[in-house]
């Protein structure tokens, strides 16, 4: 039998899994988020024989014959049992290869055979902060599995060389983690137009003042992207703040802008959840910023996720191609006047 059809017929229950036996026609598998109750005399012998015989794992040929005999049950009753419990997310599929809290975490929410230690070795992450590791950020992501290289931009300094950096480190990554850059910032968007002009997807999150951000995940070409997010958070802005928002791009073109005030834990807190979705967009999950961002505000104690739409004739991810015309169209000389006759 090869690898995946291995991982695909080993049985386990999922982490976090509570066996309740309520009485002979009732049994309850809880877990923190969710509970599976199942009734019925018969129904109940044949889970009960299942879970024996998985044990702490076993492959899928291996419990349905001692199962059946331990119930009385035909095997056939056994494998749609086996399918109810794969399908109401009490049974996992795969071995657990790989143990510790992560992988654990992921056993526990997802639907297909554990694979985060292949994904995680897969994946080359890149991460673009400010010099210092303001939030943590470096120290959450270590201890991951995860390949990070940090690119850090020290404020005040120039971005070319920084740019450069970046563009290097691309060649050889799989996505872009851009944190605490002001969105506004002519930096942000070399970062986005740098990413635009490749292929590697790039998550954008940050901490302003009151406000912490996680996304957009701009993915190049399919996604809006940092500018079409700019565009749109200044659509009601007046005369005077756009005057503002020019002029910020003026006194920081260049060069690495200074980070803005921000609370210090709440810093690591929003830092924390971009490590996390970070992650996911690295392994492959999907993603809630794809296409939109959360914002945190710090006293409101709630999350709010924002979609955003790509910006028509956004000149950063909709560069100007040349206007198309109908096949058909017809092009009349021009007539010009004060020619001779
Ligand atoms: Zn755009």
């Amino acid at each position: 039998m090869s690898e995946p059809e291995q991982r695909q017929s080993h049985l386990r229950l999922r982490p976090g899994a509570a066996v309740y036996e309520i009485s002979s026609d009732e049994v309850q598998i809880s877990f923190p988020n969710y509970t599976v109750t199942f009734t019925s005399p018969v129904v109940t012998a044949g889970v009960l024989a299942i879970l024996a015989a998985v044990g702490s794992g076993a492959e899928r040929s291996e419990v349905v014959p001692p199962a059946a005999a331990a119930a009385d049950l035909d095997p056939a009753v056994i494998e749609y049992l086996i399918e109810s419990l794969l399908g109401s997310s009490c049974l996992a599929l795969g071995r657990p290869e790989v143990t510790g809290p992560l992988h654990e975490f992921h056993a526990y929410v997802s639907d297909s055979p554990d694979d985060l230690a292949d994904r995680l070795a897969a994946a080359r992450c890149v991460l673009l902060q400010p010099a210092g590791d303001p939030g943590g950020l470096a120290d959450a992501l270590r201890g991951l599995d995860l390949r990070v290289d940090i690119v850090e931009a020290a404020p005040g300094a120039a971005t070319a060389p920084i740019i450069g950096a970046l563009a290097e480190a691309l060649e050889s990554s799989t996505v872009l983690g851009c944190w605490n850059l002001p969105y506004r910032s002519p930096f942000a968007r070399q970062v986005n137009e740098l990413a635009l002009a490749g292929t590697v997807p790039v998550l954008f999150g940050s901490c302003e003042g009151v406000v912490g951000r996680v996304g957009p995940f701009v993915i190049p070409q399919n996604t809006a992207c940092l500018e079409c997010l700019n565009q749109r958070l200044l659509t009601h802005a007046g005369g005077p703040e756009l005057r503002a928002y020019q002029q910020y791009r003026l006194h920081n073109d260049e060069v690495v802008p200074p980070v803005w005030p921000m609370h210090p834990l709440f810093v690591r807190a929003v830092a924390g959840l971009f490590a996390v979705e970070l992650l996911e967009v690295a392994i492959g999950r999907p993603s809630v910023t794809s296409g939109g961002f959360v914002e945190y505000r710090i006293g409101d104690g709630a999350a709010e996720r924002h979609s955003v739409v790509r910006v028509p004739g956004c000149n950063a991810c909709r560069p100007q191609s040349p206007r198309r015309v109908a096949w058909d169209v017809r092009l009349p000389a021009p007539a010009v006047k004060g020619a001779a006759e």
